[in-house]
């Protein structure tokens, strides 16, 4: 055999590069289900159906073309299947095969990249890596952006690439509309009556005779895990992916920007796209997907703060995140600024909490392994930050509890801009807030047995009370920190005999 080509679960790209000069006589794929990535961490059931579906019809896919396909199964038992983490399965590949080369496309997780290297370097074999040409970016174009400069905000990197992919932008490169950022009209709420019209949930998805198979090995398999199998509804291939794309164009899009970030009670996916899944296993590139976003504006058919709003998500956002996972450093995962070691409590694996927030968001997860993203960042991340958390058991259970966390996304996204643990190398501040805001952006507090206002007392809202003693107990360190001053400054007015019964109603919520 010429070269064995890798392709993981979360490489479903039809146009991967690895099929550029792919030479079917010489050349095979190998496709590696291995039960370690599902246990790794207590994976939904609903994240190893989708991964192990959408491989199976894409190792399905690549045999009708003719390719050479190996490929290791689990089995519902598991007394079929060797139980072998994936090194340890690429090992017996390269032995019984003897391949010249081996290749692979950048992976989403350094440990895996690790351990594939590692299982080559037994071989004597160095592991190719390409990049991926799934995103707009490589890691060294972010590398290039980070050359020389302080901090690794959004917002520049995201104006060079409005402007090497031409998004948006006048006939004179200008921002259409004069502004590169229509944030602050994409915080919009619903009122007391909540959403006018009626939401439909995001198109859902039979399954085909490979999910019901999975679904089936899954629930045997995996009992224990969160979630249930037979409410799974994801796309698994890329023309299911493009059938949810055109139920976000025309149902969703609209509104996507005014409402990005309210909740409302009930309602797990309001206007957001849940493409989010099948662009992270790529069922779907991003930029014919931004270009048909943009398109919407063009035809009139969206608002321009829906679909910069959109674009930026995509084109800004992902790419910076990844961008950031790259070039950060290999402890990324473990860092704590805030010194944070408070265990993750149960109730995020159960959902039994009488915070209305908190147990709404839960359930969602636990139907969905969804949550929007206001949810992630201001009810589950906000409470874990407040809580004192310890932000890498937080994002373990946000890798294993959301379909479309991949490691590159996830880990930044939470030990950076949620947790603020990198100490502010992605987020200028913490994003700390007290019931107030879900208060503000939902109609949960007004179903609640606590009320949002009060810090102390049998009513006190557990956000509130976390909210000061979060600010008490890290004024010091964040003193310097100018987007914190009004919330600073506000602790201040507080008496010390409040601030001491604050901290003793955050000790009884810990304890
Ligand atoms: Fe959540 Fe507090 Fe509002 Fe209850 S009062 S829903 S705990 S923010």
């Amino acid at each position: 055999m010429r070269t064995l080509n890798i392709v993981l679960g979360d490489q479903m790209d039809r146009n991967s590069c690895l099929f550029q000069d792919f030479d079917k006589d010489n050349d095979a794929i190998w496709m590696a289900e291995a039960n370690g990535e599902n246990t790794q961490v207590k994976h939904h059931k609903h994240q190893i159906v989708m991964f192990l579906s959408a491989m199976r019809h894409f190792a399905r896919e690549q045999k009708e073309l003719g390719r050479t396909v190996f490929y290791h199964r689990l089995t519902a038992d598991g007394r079929e299947d060797s139980g072998k983490e994936l090194g340890q399965l690429l090992e017996a590949q390269l032995n019984s095969q003897k391949p010249e080369s081996v290749r692979v496309v950048r992976p989403g997780d350094k440990r895996v990249l690790k351990m594939l290297q590692s299982a080559c370097s037994k071989f004597d074999l160095d592991l190719d890596i390409l990049e991926d040409t799934h995103f707009f970016t490589t890691p060294k174009d972010f590398a290039d952006h980070a050359k020389g400069r302080k901090s690794l905000r959004l917002e520049f990197f995201y104006r060079e690439l409005r402007k090497r992919f031409n998004f948006l932008l006048d006939s004179d490169g200008e921002p259409l509309g004069g502004d590169w950022n229509y944030d602050q009209d994409n915080r919009q709420t619903f009122g007391k009556d909540g959403p006018e019209d009626v939401i439909e949930s995001p198109r859902r998805f039979p399954p085909t005779d490979i999910v019901a198979e999975v679904q089936k090995l899954v629930a045997e398999r995996y009992p224990d895990h969160p979630g249930k199998v037979d409410n799974f509804a994801l796309p698994v291939t890329p023309e299911q992916a493009q059938e949810l794309v055109e139920d976000f164009l025309e149902k969703r899009l609209k509104k996507f920007g005014d409402f990005q970030d309210a909740m409302w009670e009930g309602e797990f996916f309001l206007y957001h796209s849940r493409v989010s899944t099948a662009l992270n296993i790529k069922l779907l590139h991003p930029e014919p997907l931004c270009r048909k976003v943009e398109e919407a504006y063009h035809k009139g058919s969206a608002p321009l703060n829906a679909v910069e709003g959109f674009i930026r998500q995509l084109l800004g956002w992902r790419e910076y995140i990844r961008g950031i996972y790259w070039h950060s450093e290999e402890d990324y995962h473990q860092q704590n600024f805030l010194e944070h070691n408070e265990p993750l409590p149960e109730f995020f694996w159960t959902g039994k909490t009488d915070m209305r927030c908190l147990a709404d968001v839960l359930k969602g997860v636990q139907e969905n392994a969804y949550s929007h993203h206001i949810q992630r960042l201001m009810v589950t991340g906000l409470y874990c930050l407040l809580y004192g958390v310890r932000p890498s058991e937080f994002n373990d259970w946000h890798l294993a509890t959301h379909c479309d966390a991949i490691d590159w996304v996830s880990t930044p996204n939470v030990i950076g801009m949620s947790q603020f643990a990198d100490g502010g190398l992605l987020a200028s501040k913490p994003y700390c807030a007290s019931g107030n805001y879900i208060n503000k952006m939902g109609n949960y507090c007004s179903n609640c047995r606590y009320d949002y206002k009060e810090a102390v007392g049998d009513e006190a809202c557990p956000f509130t009370t976390l909210y000061w003693d979060f600010l008490r107990r890290h004024q010091d360190r964040l003193k310097g920190n100018t987007r914190l001053r009004l919330q600073l400054n506000n602790l201040k007015k507080k008496s010390s005999e409040t601030l001491e019964e604050i901290e003793k109603t955050a000790k009884n919520l810990r304890s």
